[in-house]
């Protein structure tokens, strides 16, 4: 057979620390590998065992310091590589990697022995520990493969990757290192599993260099380019690239599909998953590179290649630097004087001070410059040295620092010529009451940057996140109360909500939920077949829920199309709700109290709706189920003018008319309306004609009348004697007053009439009281609990009748 026929196609595939941490992990590389095509040649490259990195520089510090603890750390190290290796392999197979390892780790040995003694630790014997790791990983990994049954060889990376020498994080001269590559491959059998360790490299003079921190993933698509593999894949525990920092933003998903340049950004911004310099190998040749979930290979990842899905969004993700100052310049000498941002960065590049971003006004007056919090100081201290002869002279008025900086960006390709994002991205962070502090986009327009203070971060994050980068429309509830409302509102959103998902794309959350002894919250969403139960169990040991802890939590949470389900009767509730509707929160409420207090308060809550189209609801307040205020609202709009409006707006005290009228006593009644649960927990708060009159006050309003709750007239239906007398009292000298309400009822009967309670609105003026209702009334009917209200419409739409809503 021909040997030298068309070689065979490559995929490189890099696993990092946390697949290689355990031999349980190792053994799953394998398999994850032997999914892999065998036609395909097959490179792995690893790196150290998760930690162990962080745990040399640590026996770095050790020995620098002479804490004494440098050996035992180094010796921690070797034993969980010897405890891999009997984990991993045969006794037989074991001898030949513990040689290897051994003599590894007896350089590691006199490197640590050095840096003590010396009190001194040059980068490049910092590299050559710390790259150690690396070195130690690849022959364990390579000799799982051969357990299992394949030819396989560790390589060293020294040997394949040419750097200059800046250690600690070196530049890859890419001509040699990809020659040297394919050299060292066209040598090896194209069957055999490469295992290359990530993140070393060497100078040409064969001195150990490495790639800065979690540079595994550059050597992977180095080797990618070096021998034009089809793919790379990067192994993680994640999902892929994530839309935003899940620890920010719960509803962070992974990103199907990005560009080159949008991975880059998202790298630069800190998004983890990969290595700044990652994507550099893999443009000339337009290489493909996947991010998949070790321990979630099914799902598909993150796809990241030449081409990018078009979002409807424009953009792709929201991320965010922490801990970093703003540094300005400033001073009215500094308009017209070329040079002097070039001497700024000078200055600052002089101390390896690191720039993030820069602004600077266009009247010159100050240059602003974003850098690391950690680097703040200094950068003060030489800009007021290289500006030490301006600020004498008062051409530069000073340098000031302000700090406790975070900057937060939005990415994409697709932002690219399109207006209006910006506005969209600035009204997001003005909504959610961010304040800016500095912007920068730079031409290429794919990633609008900006400086805000630490402490709102987080908030800006989740509102920019729901403002762009959402698959489907969220919208979050909280609800307070669990009473009969709260409780069945519970079960309607359960039963609802996959149709809600399905029909409608309306992703409902359950975000908080709390009564008077508890309140549990979930920014991912809590369960609603365990809501009550989480509530119980997490919400009381709490304590008693404080109203304003439901606030903050509404405020802070940065979360958009957010609504506040009102299900108590507090009045105290209902006087936040123009707060929340300022803060773009909605309200919908059974709850009365609101629309009820004094007229300025509910125009100032119809204002803040209006203004910021944010949910008011408030439905049910009147007629129960039925759809009265919209009704009424229906009317009016279309020109309608109301002219009264009658009804019996209480369940309850229809059924105790009702009930009277089938013989049954006044006592008897209340008594039965009680324990079926019609009223609330003392009765007189029916009775008393309270929730009729604010029902009526709350209809007055939306016809646009202005009226206070003193002018409802109302006859109360509590007997003057029994005002204030205790509850059980109350209840028992009810019968007293079975005598006069059986005569008054049986009087109107013999006319053939009835008697109900009944609300009215009539020129202006609104009653509350009981009235004689003849058999032709509308009302005459009614019986049991029902609601019913009936209006009269004005003669220029063209019908007088009364009719029924
Ligand atoms: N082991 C190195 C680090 O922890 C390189 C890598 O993991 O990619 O930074
Ligand atoms: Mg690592």
């Amino acid at each position: 057979m021909e040997m030298t026929a068309t070689p065979r196609p490559v995929v490189v595939s890099k696993f990092g620390g946390s697949s290689v941490a355990t031999a349980e992990r190792i053994r799953r590389v394998v398999e994850v590998i032997e999914g892999e095509p065998a036609t395909m040649r097959r490179v792995v490259v690893v790196s150290a065992l998760g930690g162990v990195t962080d745990a040399l520089l640590a026996a770095i510090d050790d020995a620098l310091s002479r804490s004494g603890q440098h050996t035992e750390r180094m010796l921690a190290v070797r034993a969980r590589h010897e405890e891999m290796l009997q984990m991993l392999l045969p006794a037989e197979a074991r001898a030949e990697v513990e040689d290897e390892l051994s003599a590894i780790f007896s350089e590691l040995e006199d490197l640590l022995d050095g840096v003590y003694l010396l009190r001194e630790c040059t980068g490049r014997t910092r590299d050559a520990i710390a790259g150690t790791g690396e070195r130690l990983s690849a022959p364990l990994v390579a000799a799982a493969f051969r357990t299992a049954g394949h030819d396989a060889v560790a390589l060293d990376a020294t040997g394949l990757i040419r750097t200059d020498a800046t250690f600690g994080e070196a530049n890859v001269l890419f001509d040699e290192t990809y020659q040297l590559t394919r050299e060292r491959f066209e040598a090896l059998p194209e069957g055999q599993v490469a295992v290359v360790t990530g993140f070393i490299a060497a100078t040409d003079r064969g001195v150990l260099t490495t790639l800065g921190r979690s540079g595994s993933d550059y050597t992977a698509t180095l080797l990618a380019a070096a021998l034009r593999a089809e793919r790379v894949i990067i192994w993680t525990d994640v999902d892929g690239v994530l839309s935003a920092d899940p620890r920010l933003v719960p509803e962070a998903f992974p990103l199907p599909q990005l560009s080159y340049r949008e991975a880059g950004e998202l790298a630069y911004f800190g998004a983890k998953v990969l290595h700044p310099r990652t994507m550099r190998p893999l443009l000339e040749r337009g290489i493909p590179l996947r991010i998949k979930n070790t321990l979630n290979p099914a799902a598909s990842g993150t796809l990241i290649s030449a081409d990018t899905l078009h979002t409807d969004g424009h953009v792709k993700a929201v991320t965010s630097i922490r801990d970093v100052g703003v540094i300005m310049l400033e001073g009215s000498g500094m308009v017209g004087v070329p040079g002097i941002a070039a001497r700024a960065f000078g200055a600052l590049a002089m101390r390896q001070i690191n720039v993030l971003m820069i602004a600077q006004a266009s009247s010159e007056q100050s240059i602003c410059m974003v850098l690391r919090e950690q680097d703040a100081e200094a950068a003060v201290a030489a800009l007021q040295q290289a500006f030490a002869h301006e600020l004498d002279r008062g051409d530069v008025s000073g340098v000031s620092t302000l700090r406790n900086c975070a900057v937060v960006a939005v990415v994409g390709d697709f932002m690219r010529h399109q207006p209006g994002l910006a506005g969209r991205m600035f009204s997001t962070l003005g909504r959610s009451a961010v304040n800016v502090l500095a912007i920068a986009q730079a031409a290429s327009e794919m990633n609008i940057s900006a400086v805000v203070k630490d402490g709102d971060m987080m908030r800006a994050v989740r509102a920019l996140h729901e403002a762009f980068a959402l698959v489907r429309e969220r919208i979050n509830i909280f609800l307070i109360g669990t009473g009969v409302v709260g409780a069945a509102l519970l079960r309607m959103l359960r039963e609802l909500s996959p149709m809600l998902l399905e029909k409608l794309n309306l992703n409902v959350q359950l975000v908080g939920l709390a009564n008077t002894r508890g309140m549990v919250t979930d920014l991912q969403g809590i369960d609603l077949d365990a809501a009550l139960h989480r509530l119980e169990q997490e919400g009381y040991a709490g304590g008693p829920t404080r109203l304003e802890t439901i606030i903050d939590y509404l405020m802070e949470s940065g979360l958009q199309r957010l609504i506040l389900i009102d299900a108590t009767a507090s009045n105290d509730v209902a006087h936040r709700y123009p707060d929340l509707l300022d803060q773009n929160i909605g309200v919908v409420t059974p709850n009365k109290r609101a629309n009820t207090l004094d007229q300025a308060f509910y125009d100032r809550l119809q204002r803040a709706a209006h203004k910021r189209h944010v949910p008011y609801f408030y439905e049910t307040t009147v007629g129960a189920g039925l759809p009265i205020i919209s009704t009424l609202n229906d009317l009016l709009r279309s020109g309608d003018r109301i002219e009264r409006i009658e009804g019996v707006f209480s369940g309850t005290l229809g059924f105790l008319f009702s009930s009277l009228d089938n013989g049954v006593s006044f006592s008897e009644a209340v008594r039965t309306a009680k324990q079926r649960g019609f009223t609330e927990p003392d009765p007189r708060d029916d009775l008393n004609g309270e929730d009729v009159a604010r029902k009526l006050l709350i209809l007055a309003r939306e016809m646009g009348f202005r009226v206070e709750r003193e002018e409802v007239g109302v006859e109360s239906l509590v007997p003057v004697d029994l005002l204030d007398v205790p509850l059980s009292e109350f209840m028992a000298k009810l019968d007293e007053y079975d005598e006069p309400w059986r005569a008054r009822i049986d009087a109107v009967r013999a006319e053939g009439n009835r008697l109900l309670y009944i609300g009215l609105i009539e020129e202006g003026r609104l009653s509350v009281r009981v009235r004689t209702v003849e058999p032709a009334s509308p009302f005459f009917n009614l019986r049991g609990t029902d609601n019913i209200a009936s209006h009269g419409v004005a003669e220029r739409c063209g019908f007088s009748r009364e009719g029924v809503l």
